[in-house]
């Protein structure tokens, strides 16, 4: 059956110091707690070696993208073997932040994922819909075609590998979140899009975390509802009691 994660990105926030101190406090606080789901922590490109020396099994590190080629002349990239090689196991690809400001596009995308799984890293795959999409009542069907347009080449045993991220971008770092039926009519047409294309067994065995201003204070009751299997957290995660507070609404 799928799992509980609670992932968090922390963007291009914290200098490597501030980093390292951060993943360790996070660590620490694991340590403290029975949590009821996976913890991962996305971090920086140039923080992950370090982290990975300061953490513990227990918490997942992740890289907030990865390159779409393995190797080569392409200044300034990092590639998946490279954020493979530093003891990362999970990359956030299709961010909106990604799609929006470096354009990426679901061809792009569908080459990332395709190496990041040549890796054995888990891509935490974001989609989701700006706002005249949500308003304009288009956001089934953007997210639908987000989705078919860069997984469904993937093999049923691929997609399986893939955790999903319903992230509605009005949402975003801005305060407002989605309410808890609206996450939760989204996340079972998303399992239904997965389960038209690979069956319902691979459907309900996917992990479909929900991102855009998650807290403390709204996650329980995004959490409880049954297609949210836990949270991609941004701001909240950049604070160890916020995220932990995130953590244990499990
Ligand atoms: C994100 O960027 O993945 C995110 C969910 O950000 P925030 O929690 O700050 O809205």
């Amino acid at each position: 059956m799928r799992k509980n994660i609670v992932a968090g990105n922390w963007k291009m926030n914290t200098t490597l110091a501030e980093g390292v101190g951060l993943a360790k406090d996070v660590n620490e606080a694991l340590k403290g707690i029975d949590a009821k789901c996976d913890v991962v922590i996305c971090v920086p490109f140039t923080h992950l070696a370090s982290v990975a020396g300061v953490i513990d099994s227990k918490l997942g590190l992740g890289a907030e993208n990865c390159a779409d080629h393995v190797k080569g002349a392409y200044t300034g990239e990092v590639s998946a073997p490279m954020v493979a090689s530093t003891g990362a196991k999970y990359v956030i690809l299709g961010h909106s932040e990604r799609r929006q400001y470096y354009g990426e596009t679901s061809e792009i995308l569908k080459t990332k994922v395709n190496l990041a799984l040549a890796e054995n890293l888990t891509p935490i795959f974001c989609i989701g819909e700006v706002l005249e999409e949500r308003e304009n009542g288009t956001f089934l069907d953007v997210v639908t075609k987000q989705i078919e347009e860069a997984l469904f080449d993937l093999s049923a045993e691929e997609f399986g590998k893939l955790i999903l991220a319903y992230e509605p971008v009005w949402a975003i770092g801005t305060g407002k979140t989605a309410t808890a039926e609206q996450a939760e009519e989204m996340h079972a047409h998303i399992r239904g899009v997965i389960a038209g294309k690979y069956g319902q067994e691979v459907a309900d065995n996917c992990s479909i975390l929900y991102g855009g201003s998650c807290k403390p204070s709204n996650a329980k009751e995004i959490f409880e509802k049954p297609n949210v299997d836990g949270g991609l957290i941004g701001g909240a995660a950049l604070d160890c009691a916020s995220f932990m507070g995130i953590v244990t609404a499990f």
